[in-house]
């Protein structure tokens, strides 16, 4: 077992945390301000490989892999918390076009992803089916060489700054009758709808797409007619899942940054609050999840990387580092006592972004309905 980064990795992460830091941090007013993304800095990100980074060179990316993800997302979001979340989403587009593309779909999308060009989106969510996938109404029917689409997806990442979605409809009845289509922001009768004003990850686009008689081309079904749940599930348990993991990972790297540096420069009773035994066990237990946070993204990165099933480890990840940011931020504002809710201060962004976490990518819940699948699964009876 070998728990060090190589050479590369640690290189990667340094250059990702230089660009974090001096090309992010200045955004990061506006976006909290407007809740709009920086698409000025897809060009930079995908010099340096990062929107490419899972994307193999013979389609323009750099074909990294998972582990070199995980580091590139983990030090977006110990910046900037809304980077790693647009970004992860971006890599869900790319992986789902990858697996399940043709050549000629492969060759005429993922180039333009890896190059910045534009973004990914992967649209699975609808009113009437967010944790039930299946219980989606948004509906798909073939007439002629086309497929006719109508419906809406909502709480969708980077809605509004792809010029093409990869949408999950309905072609038929029951679990086996949704299918995946690459559908052109500009097709007849598609259009990004709401834009929503979230809570935190304010920097990252969240919006709705509609569809009114939406017409996309025959060609442009992603994999086979009713092979839509395989792929929404395969992208967002491997792709989704450890992205918004490495994404709370961050958070949770800045949580721990920002509480120690407080705790040791605060004075009371003439002495740094970090002196006082309350405020050590806070910052021990901040630590736990951090270093546990840890363990787990890369492990399930690693098994990606390695060809290995990990569904059960990618959704621990995603669970626990999603809640151990919100409640280590929640632990984190406490120790700035009333300065932690002060717009001054970061921490107060950091509990805001961890809450957004914790839906986005499937809910604690789902997370746990997967965990106890595999938890039980040595006890019940053949
Ligand atoms: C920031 C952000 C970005 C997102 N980006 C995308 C995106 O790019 N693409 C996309 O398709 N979707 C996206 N989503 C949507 C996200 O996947 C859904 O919000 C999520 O799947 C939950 O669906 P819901 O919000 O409709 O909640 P519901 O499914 O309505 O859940 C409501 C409550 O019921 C609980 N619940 C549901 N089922 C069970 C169960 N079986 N057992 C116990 N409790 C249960 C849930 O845990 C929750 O507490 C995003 C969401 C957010 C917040």
């Amino acid at each position: 077992m070998d728990f060090a980064f190589s050479e590369r990795e640690e290189m990667l992460r340094k250059t990702v945390r230089e660009f974090a830091e001096n090309e992010v941090t200045p955004k990061m007013g506006a976006m909290e301000e407007t809740g709009k993304f920086p698409m000025e800095l897809l060009k930079p990100m995908a010099e340096l490989g990062i929107m490419g980074v899972i994307t193999p060179p013979e389609y323009d990316g750099v074909g990294l892999g998972y582990v070199a993800r995980t580091i590139v997302l983990e030090e977006l979001g110990r910046v900037c918390g809304a980077m790693p979340m647009a970004v992860q989403v971006h890599h869900m587009g790319c992986a789902a076009l990858y697996d399940f593309g043709t050549d000629a779909q492969k060759k005429k999308y993922l180039p333009a992803l890896a190059k910045g060009e534009t973004m990914g989106v992967v649209a699975v969510t609808d009113p009437s089916g967010g944790s039930d996938v299946v219980g989606m109404r948004t509906s798909a029917e073939l007439k002629g060489d086309r497929y006719i689409l109508n419906g809406r997806k909502c709480f969708i990442t980077n809605s509004h700054t792809s010029d093409f979605w990869i949408v999950i409809a309905r072609t038929a009845e029951g679990a086996k009758g949704l299918s995946a289509f690459i559908v052109d922001k500009d097709a007849p009768g598609a259009k990004a709808g709401h834009e929503e004003n979230k809570l935190g990850l304010r920097g990252a686009n969240t919006g709705e797409l509609v569809f009114n008689d939406c017409e996309v081309p025959k060609e442009n079904l992603l994999g086979q007619e009713g092979g839509g749940l395989a792929i929404a599930m395969k992208t967002v348990s491997e792709t989704g899942r450890t992205g918004m993991a490495a994404t709370a990972l961050g958070i949770l790297t800045a949580v721990y940054e920002e509480a120690g540096k407080f705790a040791s420069e605060r004075v009371l009773y003439g002495k740094p609050i970090s002196a006082l035994q309350g405020i050590q066990f806070l910052m021990a237990e901040i630590y736990a999840q951090l270093e546990i946070s840890r363990l787990l993204c890369y492990r399930a990165s690693w098994m990606k990387d390695q060809d290995m099933r990990f569904d059960t480890e990618s959704a621990m990840a995603k669970w626990y580092a999603c809640e151990a940011a919100a409640n280590a931020a929640k632990k984190a504002v406490e120790i700035h006592g009333a300065y932690g809710i002060m717009k001054e201060y970061t921490v107060q962004r950091l509990l805001r972004d961890a809450m957004v976490t914790i839906p986005a990518g499937g809910t604690g819940e789902i997370g746990k309905v997967v965990l106890a699948r595999a938890a039980l699964a040595p006890f019940m009876k053949k």
